[in-house]
């Protein structure tokens, strides 16, 4: 298999070249597969349903050949998913994939572990340790960190800006032993951005370290959160025929999202074979992409703060591949664009826990949101003329080829749910009066000791550190 730069289509390079590069250098575009194979017929209409490691070896497979022994493939694939990720039926024409059974608690983790395991494989023959820097606002430096503990030949230094993330998030950086530390740095996100930035051109310390940055637009990350859109459409499709209601339904997926590598994730799946009809794009009011859908030019923002903070990103980098895989033509015919408030995301949580009395965190009850009022009526409305006005939340004014069916109830949905409630027990416990129920894993740290390292912010006292401590 050949990855070639979505700013150069006439590049080859293999996944090996793709995974460590991250993006290239030269155009600053992204590292894209040049074909997505579709899987045979004797896996995607098997009698049974694989499991999550069968379907995520067999969709693996075809990325990674030549520079991935099928062998250790697998134990790559054993090694990063020792967790489930269950699809559990909320009412007759909807189910949940619940995608935060990881260890950190949110869908982070299915890319970062396949990822982490990669690169410690790529870099085993190597004299030289890789050193990760990587900069966060949040979710992205616990998944990370936590999918390279304890891989070999592998160190990581996460940098958080000090006070300005959420207790647990805090914690579940800051408690890292061994190859993993976080800097708890004296200044904003974007300051944490720029030290890594700086690093990065430093010719002293590039002559010294073998940097890498192990960024969420690495194709790594990207591959393996379709094996979980390819699994739970395949399972949804076998039990609806269980149903002669919804036998005959189209399946629809929707995905709360931000930088939008998610739903890259789910079109993959899609090209490759699941039976998967077409897409909600929902997300919170950094709706760059909806609007898109709408007005068919493409106009980043500056983000804005909400809620569902892990959605907050106003330039979504993954529009650029979404774009080299399709015409636009085709994704507006593939996905329908929604878009959903704070005050709409807190009346979802209190919404979905009374009718199905399931719990969803706020990035979740924006994709609920987004499918509960599509299949109640907001496309049906827009089929009969009804639009939404300019600066109104909702279903923005384009109708996939899917929307008819959509309009007359027949569609089954699956909504992504991208984080466990707990991580924003805030949120939910403003939305329904009570707590969420903690999981023992996030539980577990916050008892732990913090280590993270007290760091400012100018590049000379990061430069020395680094020199005295790698
Ligand atoms: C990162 C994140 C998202 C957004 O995913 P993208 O791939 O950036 O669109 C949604 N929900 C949660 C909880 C996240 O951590």
């Amino acid at each position: 298999m050949w990855y070639t730069d979505t700013r150069d289509s006439s590049l080859r390079i293999d996944f090996r070249q793709a995974v460590i590069q991250g993006m290239s250098e030269k155009t600053g575009g992204l590292y894209i597969p040049t074909e997505f194979p579709e899987l045979p017929d004797s896996f995607l209409n098997r009698p049974s349903v694989p499991t999550f490691r069968e379907t995520a070896f067999e969709m693996a497979k075809p990325y990674t050949e030549g520079t991935i022994p099928p062998s250790v493939l697998e134990e790559i694939i054993v090694d990063a998913y020792p967790f489930d990720v269950p699809v559990k039926p909320l009412d007759p024409n909807t189910y949940v994939l619940e995608l935060f059974h990881g260890p950190t608690c949110a869908f982070k983790d299915v890319g970062a572990r396949f990822m982490a395991r990669v690169m410690g494989y790529f870099n085993k023959d190597e004299d030289k340790a890789l050193h990760i820097l990587v900069a966060t606002s949040g979710d992205t430096g616990s998944a990370v960190g936590s999918a390279f503990h304890n891989i070999p030949g592998i160190d990581v230094t996460i940098l958080y800006p000090k006070g300005r993330i959420s207790h647990i998030q805090e914690k579940q950086l800051s408690t890292f032993t061994g190859n993993v530390r976080a800097l708890s740095v004296n200044g904003s996100f974007d300051d944490c951005q720029r030290l890594v930035k700086d690093a990065f051109t430093d010719s002293d310390l590039r002559g010294r370290f073998k940097l890498s940055s192990a960024n969420s637009i690495n194709i790594s990350r990207l591959l393996p959160q379709a094996f979980y859109y390819m699994r739970s459409s395949l399972l949804v499709k076998n039990r609806m025929n269980y149903d002669p209601r919804h036998s005959e339904d189209l399946i629809i997926v929707t995905v709360p999202s931000g930088n939008f590598g998610n739903l890259t994730s789910g079109c993959i799946a899609k090209k490759m074979g699941a039976p998967i009809d077409g897409f909600i794009a929902a997300t919170n009011t950094n709706c760059t992409i909806p609007l898109w859908l709408e007005s068919g030019k493409y106009q980043p923002k500056e983000s804005v703060a909400t809620l569902s903070n892990a959605m907050d990103v106003g330039s979504p980098s993954n529009q650029e591949r979404l774009a080299s895989i399709y015409s636009l033509e085709e994704i507006k015919n593939l996905m329908a664009g929604f878009w959903v408030n704070d005050a709409e995301t807190l009346e979802s949580i209190e919404n979905c826990s009374y009718k199905t009395g399931y719990t969803l965190d706020p990035h979740g009850a924006v994709a609920w949101r987004a499918w509960d009022e599509i299949r109640k009526g907001a496309m049906k409305n827009l089929l009969n003329g009804i639009k939404r006005q300019e600066g109104q939340t909702g279903l923005v004014n384009s109708v996939p080829a899917w929307g008819k069916k959509a309009g007359d109830g027949k569609c089954t949905g699956i909504i992504l749910e991208t984080a466990h409630p707990a991580k924003f027990g805030e949120t939910v416990e403003k939305a329904l009066g009570h707590d969420p129920v903690i999981p023992e894993r996030l539980e577990k740290v916050l008892h732990l000791p913090d280590k993270s390292i007290p760091m400012e912010k100018d590049f000379r006292s990061f430069k020395e550190w680094l020199m005295e401590n790698l």
